[in-house]
Order: C-alpha cells, then structure tokens, then sequence
C-alpha cells in the first residue's frame, strides 16, 4: 500500500513506518532542504544521528548502499536510489538561536527544531537531522560553505531519494526555510 503525503512549506510532517517499507521524499520544485529525522518506534532515546552515520560509513557524503545509523549504532535506513546525490550530515536543525545569530531575526522565526519537536510531540533540546537535498562544500582548509541545491538541475521526476526501512521508527521531516518566501512543499511517498 502506498500513502502519500504532502508536506506544506515551513511545516512538518510525522509518518510511521515499518521494516521493509521505503520512504521516497521528492523535492517537488527543487532547490529545497528538508531536516530529515527519525525515532526508533519503541523508544524515543534511540533516534537518527547523524554523526554516528559519518562514523560508520567513514563518510561525509551519503552515498547509495549506504546506511543511516541510530544514535546506538544500529542500522536505520538504507538509502537505495538518489538522483540528486547532495545531502548534509553535519548541520544542526536551524532554530531561533541560529537566526538570531546570524540575522538578528530569531525571535519567533519559524525553525526545523521546533517543527520537529512538535510532530513528534518531543522537546529534544537540540537535533541533527539529515539535510536532505542541502549542498553544503567542505574546503581544503576545513571551512565549509552552503551552496543553492542541485536538484534545481534535474527534472521533477528526478528529485528523488528513496531509503529502506530498517525498523520500527518514527520519521519527521520538514522543509529548510532560509526565507519563508522560498519555501515550497515537499512530497513523500
Ligand atoms: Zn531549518
């Protein structure tokens, strides 16, 4: 059976899935970020890290095959197609603080963090999700740079990402928003 859902922009969105069942996330414009995280099912202390995949993959890319780590160094997720081929794994969910650090507009900015805490009914203090679709470029000298993403490149059909679920988890999702303007929706299949 295949739901579908349509994740409108500065929102979020909570599905439930199950092992053995694929998520297709498909930036429907391009050029938008999604924060990717998800939570084991059966308890909300195992989640998503993002660091714990650079660690086991011994990469900072997410590659096809790979696979996407909990927080205690079980398999997730593996991604099993990627047409755009550009994620983040080191950013943290924007939040208040960060706009207000950079832009001096954070009071009540609408935020990943919060999007995601409230889809699932968390208060997770901080997050670091996957950064679907987020371009960002590591230099020689270590200093990183966040480049427009590349799925403004490719058709609509090829926007995609495709993961396998590994268990039980929930999974929440939301739409990156550097200007709310920008911000367009998101589908998952
Ligand atoms: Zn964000």
């Amino acid at each position: 059976m295949r739901s579908e859902y349509l994740v409108s922009a500065c929102s979020g969105a909570a599905i439930h899935v199950k092992e053995g069942q694929f998520i297709t996330v498909i930036d429907i414009e391009g050029e938008q970020v999604a924060d990717f995280f998800a939570e084991a099912g059966q308890n909300p202390n195992e989640y998503l890290s993002a660091g714990v995949t650079i660690d086991c993959n011994e990469s900072l890319r997410l590659n096809v095959g790979d696979t996407i780590y909990t927080n205690l160094y079980r398999p997730m997720f593996q991604l099993v197609a990627d047409d755009v081929g550009e994620h983040d794994l080191i950013h943290p969910c924007c939040r208040e603080e960060m706009y207000e650090f950079f832009y001096g507009n954070g009071k009540g900015h609408s935020n990943c963090l919060d999007h995601i805490n409230n889809s699932l009914n968390r208060h997770r203090t901080g997050i670091t999700p996957v950064n679907l679709f987020m371009c960002t470029r590591i230099r020689r000298d270590g200093s990183i740079s966040v480049e427009a993403p590349v799925s403004k490149e490719t058709k609509w059909s090829s926007r995609r990402l495709w993961m396998c679920v590994w268990g039980w988890l929930r999974a929440a999702y939301r739409r990156a928003d550097a200007t709310e303007e920008s911000v367009q929706q998101l589908k998952l299949l």
